[in-house]
Order: C-alpha cells, then structure tokens, then sequence
C-alpha cells in the first residue's frame, strides 16, 4: 500500500491549486508529502508547456523517472498538467512506465484511479493537506479557454473552457475558511467568461456576490481577465463588493492594433484604453498588471515604441513583459519568428527599465499612508503581507500573528515591497 507521495510543480497558479487538490485527496487517503522523489510511492509531475523550454524541463524530469521505475517497479508515476492534456497516445508510448496521464482537473479519472488502488479518499476533509496553515489560497472556476490567442498553446491542451458550478466553488471556499484561509483568488485562464456554458444564469460579478456573504472570509482576489470580456458588471462589482480587492489583472499584450490583430486578441487598443478608464473611474485606487509580450513575430520599432508609450502613459502597478519565443502547434509558429534574440531582450530590459522607474513612483505615494494588510508569513525577522491593491509589505512587530487583518503606516517604498509600521487591527470585513 503506498504511504508516501512526491509532487513537482511547475507553471501557472491554476497548477498549484491542482497540485494543492492532489495532494489533499492523497492526504484525505492516509498519504503523507515526503520532500524527495526517491522517497516516494506515488510521485506526480504537474507539467507546464506554455514555453517551449518549460516543455522540455519536464520531459527531462520524466525521462529521469525511468530509472526509479526500474529501481522500484511498485512506484507509481503520474503526469499531469498541460503536457498530459493531448497526445496522450504518443506519451504513452513514449514513456511507458507511466501509469496515469491525468488531463488537468480531470476529477472523475482521478477519483477512479485512487479506488483502483485500494485509496479512497475521505472526501468531507479534501480541501488542503494537512499541516499547510495558508491563510490565502487559490480556487480554480473555469478551465480552458475559448480564445486560441495566436501564441497560446494553452487551448489546445486545457482544452475548451468549462465552469465548476457555483454551489461548488461555494463548497470548497467554505471548507478553506473552516481551516483558516482568509483570502481566496479565484483562477481561470479567462474568469471573465466564468459561468457562459452553465445552465445557470450566471457569471464571476454573481459568484463574486455570493461569495462575499460567506462569514469569515476576508478578501476575494480573481486571476486573470480577458480585456474582450470584462463587462461593466464586472467593474460595478469590484467596485461595490467590499471582500472584492481593488486590483485587476488585464493582460495587453502589445499596445499596437496591428500587432493584436496578428495575435488574435479581440480588441483594438482604443478599446482597451476606454476599458483601463472605465476601471479607474468606477474603482478608486484600483492597481492594474498587465502581461506584455515584446518581438512577437512582425513587430517593427514603430509597433514596439507604440508598446512602449502606451505603457509609459497607463502606468500600470505591475507589468509581466516577455520576449516572444515561438511555441509549437500554435498559429503563431506558422509566422516568420523575424526579430532577431537581443533586440527581442533588448526590448523587453527597456520596458522592464520604464515598469520600474513607474513603480517606484506609484509605491512612492504610498509613503505616510496606512493600508491594511493580511498578515501571511515572516521571514528573516519581518512580517509580511499584501495589501487590498497586491502590494507586498514588510513590518517588524512582537504583535502580528498569521491570518490577522491589520493596519500599517508605510515609512520607506522600494519598487518592489513597501516597509511599514503596526498601527494596530483591522476594523474592517472578516476579523
Ligand atoms: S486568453 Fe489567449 S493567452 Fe489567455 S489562455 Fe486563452 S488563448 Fe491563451
């Protein structure tokens, strides 16, 4: 009977949430984490295929593998992720010594695997393993997506976009909550599309609802937007539900409407700028990240200083910049990957330059203001915690414990963290 499991994660916020699920389930089954593959009975690989080189780092994982399965055939090897969401055939027969290729969040087959190995789950406690005290946590709503974005691989092995059902996701916050999570993000690769293929009429502004009344819930988080889908409800609701914390995640991608055209986004860049508006009008102190991605196929300097100046003139909070690296099996690999690598990381250090400079200037405000923060950890003697708006802060204090909702006064802002000072608790939601 397996005793130990072994879990390696890579990749996005939706993995972790899955590889946290797997890991419940096995712990609900009487298993327990061990730190070392070598130790392990069971040992899942939560894989990544988003970049090409992430691709290839699991594969080397799982060509490693094989020499465990030789050493000890009784261990039981699980791909998982987005490699194991297509081709599964070819994998099968490429690494053979794997007994289950699990497509991401494919439940049921998971569900009858553990029964066909005698591990039945005492489902009531599957909601975080034991011994993992997070007071934040992530909660998937929606899996695939619908858009093919022309550098995305990500519908083609998450497949096409499917809602849990509210009374669910309701469930699994409730059963955080119970063990002390007080703030929850709520992940999809498109939430804004969360609900369209439910019976139900439904969508996250509704769900957002519903899951503000939940007692002992602080704060409610969404990951990530789709500029093309963001409706005004969507904004009244940030704007009104006050567990909803004022910051977005709207990925641009290129400030340029040829550029997204080529990249199959769904909106000119008048329509996003008015969306950008919109937010900051309805919600006060909103923060705004955005993804970019610089020397995509065709982009001239013209294209990449529009980028550029758009950027300069929105001064987002946060800006997740790559450098365009052709992924296979998408539209985009079909394009002529024309800009050459170091004007790519040429172009991607020069927003990264401008990001921190802007940064810098916004976290400056903050400075003598008091926010409150969600107390979730301490390192090198410091507590530390994010603000409504995602900001990370540091502040040193006997007083703080874990879970706690308190106020600080910021006395120094780099452009990464801010330094603060304990005023005392939080009077507001969930405390
Ligand atoms: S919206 Fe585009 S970039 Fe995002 S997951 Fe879907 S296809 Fe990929």
């Amino acid at each position: 009977m397996p005793r130990h499991y072994y879990i390696w994660t890579i990749g996005c916020q939706m993995n972790k949430a899955d590889s946290v699920y797997l890991a419940a389930s096995l712990e609900a089954a009487g298993l327990s984490a061990v730190n070392r593959a070598d130790d392990a009975d069971i040992i899942i690989l939560n894989s990544c295929v988003v970049r090409q080189s992430a691709e290839q780092k699991v594969i080397n994982k799982l060509t490693a593998l094989r020499y465990y399965k030789k050493k000890r055939p009784e261990v039981n090897i699980i791909l998982t992720g987005c490699l194991a969401g297509a081709n599964q055939e070819v994998l099968r027969e490429k690494f053979p010594y794997v007994g289950l290729f699990l497509k991401p969040q494919d439940w049921k087959i998971w569900q009858q695997w553990l029964e066909e190995q005698g591990l039945v789950p005492d489902n009531s406690t599957v909601v975080l393993p034991a011994g993992q005290h997070d007071v934040t946590a992530y909660v998937p709503i929606i899996k695939g997506c619908n858009n093919f974005c022309a550098y995305c691989i990500v519908p083609y092995r998450r497949g096409r976009e499917e809602s849990r059902s509210p009374a669910e996701i309701w469930q699994q916050v409730m059963g955080l909550v119970s063990r002390g999570v007080k703030e929850v993000t709520l992940l999809g690769q498109n939430v804004d599309s969360y609900g369209h293929d439910l019976s139900t009429q439904t969508d996250l502004a509704d769900l957002l609802a519903e899951l503000q009344q939940i007692d002992g819930l602080s704060r409610i988080r969404f990951l990530t937007s789709h500029p093309k889908d963001m409706s005004l409800k969507l904004i009244d609701a940030v704007a009104h539900l006050d567990k909803v914390c004022e910051c977005i995640s709207l990925p641009m991608q290129a400030g340029d409407d040829d550029i997204l055209k080529v990249m199959r986004r769904g909106y000119t860049m008048e329509q996003y700028i008015k969306l950008v508006e919109a937010i900051r009008h309805a919600i006060p102190g909103v923060a705004l990240s955005t993804d970019v991605i610089v020397g995509f196929p065709g982009e001239t300097e013209e294209h990449y200083r529009n980028t550029y100046r758009i950027l300069e003139e929105l001064k987002f909070d946060t800006v997740h910049v790559a450098a365009y690296s052709v992924r296979q099996e998408t539209m985009a690999s079909r394009l002529d990957d024309n800009i050459p690598q170091e004007e790519k990381i040429y172009r991607l250090h020069q927003v990264e330059e401008l990001q921190e400079k802007i940064a810098a200037e916004i976290n400056a405000c903050m400075q003598g203001k008091e926010v409150e923060i969600l107390v979730e950890g301490k390192v090198r003697g410091k507590w530390f915690g994010r603000t409504r708006t995602d900001k990370l802060v540091f502040l040193k204090s006997e007083n703080c414990r874990i879970g706690q909702l308190i106020n600080v006064r910021i006395d120094s802002t780099s452009p990464w963290s801010l330094q603060g000072i304990l005023q005392g608790l939080s009077c507001t939601v969930g405390e």
